[in-house]
């Protein structure tokens, strides 16, 4: 079987199943049709001697996952915090599996670093961070705040005399962790990785942002090696912390600043968001993501340092096979994989059709979409929209809590419009998440309707 038959048919086949599938994103139900188990048994449970050609894999592949798929696709799917993709981007995705090329090193393909490094100086230049500083592509924020916390603790160490990098951490000065009492939960979980432990939590004001006083206190409250998590996107209300005050007076008590942007990094990419962001780029290190806001598909993180140095302190690994560039640091210095897929040329892709104005477009669409939906559902009945919405987050609640859970079911159950269900400042609430570019004005006043629809189904079956 020579190279042309091998490939070309199957990709064919996964073409066409692809178009199916994404055709029917904007109009299909969202939710799943069918649980695990029945995907499971839809698939077969049982390995094969042999199984049969890879077109017929594929065939049966598609058949079965799919009734198994959530339309997160969808304009009107407002979940968590997932965006789509666009086009470019999944083009560009499939390219760089068709190419596998193992992207850990310059001397193996200087075609995916060369993408991968022009697209991270234009993402410096987006985000307003430092020219200087190093990017690394990872696989989400959770990998880039473990990344940012792991350089963070190594330096902030170095600076008092020790070393991880030979000794560990047993035995070292115990590096103080001050984290937002509204930080994501990723920062819990790469703190804990990064042997940090629990951290201590600042106080948080009415929109979930870190309070300068309570920073002040705590950061009195003790001395030696310290970092400061602070988060520009809150996931419920949108918050950005006061990122140049919050900086300054970390940075007077030598604390370094870990900035934890997983979607709102890329405010500063649109000028009439861009004051939200002020002062961000005087941070230390930077995570954000590029399959929430920039709609490339999973998986794609980013993660910055503004000193090349402590990134690639933590990060490198050396050994003669590897043919490391002398004096120049490999995409292997930035993160903690050698082997990995060239997941930064989907960014190249993604920026290089928006050009800079597409991506503030983007950007700010988002936003927009969001205060379209807040909007409509103030005049929904009983509805309270809880958030000053500043970005891209409206988070509501409809009366009691109880009220608030219903309202989320019927929605999910009418299958337009998806929300998830939370809990913010001690209250049930609904969580609508705008992350996606098919998520214009009209579809955001579709969102609102199918809400009204929900609201008006829970009142009558009262
Ligand atoms: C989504 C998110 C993360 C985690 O990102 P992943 O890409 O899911 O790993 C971290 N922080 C915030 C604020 C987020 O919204």
């Amino acid at each position: 079987m020579d190279d042309r038959e091998g490939f070309r048919p199957v990709l064919g086949e996964a073409a066409s199943f692809a178009g199916d599938w994404l055709d029917g994103v904007r109009e299909g139900a969202i939710p799943p049709r069918a649980d695990i188990d029945a995907v499971a048994d839809a698939l077969g449970r049982d390995l094969p001697a042999r199984g049969p050609s890879p077109e017929a894999v594929i065939a049966h592949l598609a058949a079965a996952v799919e009734p198994g798929l959530m339309r997160m696709h969808s304009p009107r799917f407002h979940g968590w915090v997932i965006g789509g993709a666009q086009p470019v981007s999944l083009g560009a995705d499939w390219l760089v599996s068709a190419w596998d090329q193992n992207a850990g090193l310059r001397s193996l393909s200087p075609g995916v670093v060369a993408a991968e490094e022009i697209a991270a100086s234009w993402l410096l230049r987006l985000l307003g961070l430092p020219d200087g500083a190093e990017v690394g592509f990872v696989t989400g924020a959770t990998a880039a705040n473990l990344v940012g916390l792991v350089c963070a603790r190594d330096a902030t160490l170095r600076r008092s005399g020790w070393n991880t990098a030979v000794d560990g951490l047993a035995g070292g000065p115990r590096v103080r962790l001050l984290v937002g009492a509204e930080r994501h939960g990723s920062i819990d979980g790469a703190a804990r990785l990064a042997g940090l432990g629990g951290g201590r939590e600042v106080a948080a004001d009415d929109q979930g942002r870190i309070r300068l006083d309570a920073l002040r206190a705590a950061l009195a409250d003790g001395d030696g090696p310290a970092i400061v998590c602070l988060q520009a996107g809150n996931v419920h209300s949108g918050s950005f912390d006061p990122f140049a005050e919050a900086v300054e007076i970390s940075h007077a008590a030598g604390a370094w600043v870990h900035i934890d942007g997983a979607f709102g990094l890329w405010a500063a990419a649109a000028p009439r968001l861009r004051a939200l962001t002020a002062g961000m780029g005087g941070a230390d290190s930077w995570a954000t993501d590029a399959h929430k806001t920039l709609n490339v598909p999973y998986d794609c993180g980013v993660a910055v340092v503004a000193r090349p140095e402590a990134m690639h302190a933590s990060m490198a690994q050396h050994a003669a096979y590897l043919q490391s560039s002398a004096g120049i640091a490999d995409p292997s210095d930035r993160v903690p994989e050698l082997s990995r897929r060239a997941r930064g040329v989907p960014v190249y892709a993604a920026l290089a059709q928006l050009g800079r104005d597409g991506v503030a477009d983007l950007v700010q669409g988002l936003a927009d979409a969001a205060t379209v939906i807040a909007d409509g559902l103030r005049g929904l009945a009983g509805a309270e929209v809880l958030n000053d919405v500043v970005y891209t987050q409206v988070c509501a609640a409809f009366g009691d809590d109880e009220r608030t859970r219903r309202v989320g079911d019927a929605l999910r159950a009418g299958g337009i419009a998806l929300a998830s269900p939370s809990q913010w400042r001690g209250r049930a609430v609904l969580r609508l998440s705008v992350s996606n570019w098919l998520t214009d004005r009209r579809e955001a006043e579709r969102t609102v309707e199918a809400v009204r629809a929900a609201v008006e189904k829970v009142d009558r079956l009262r």
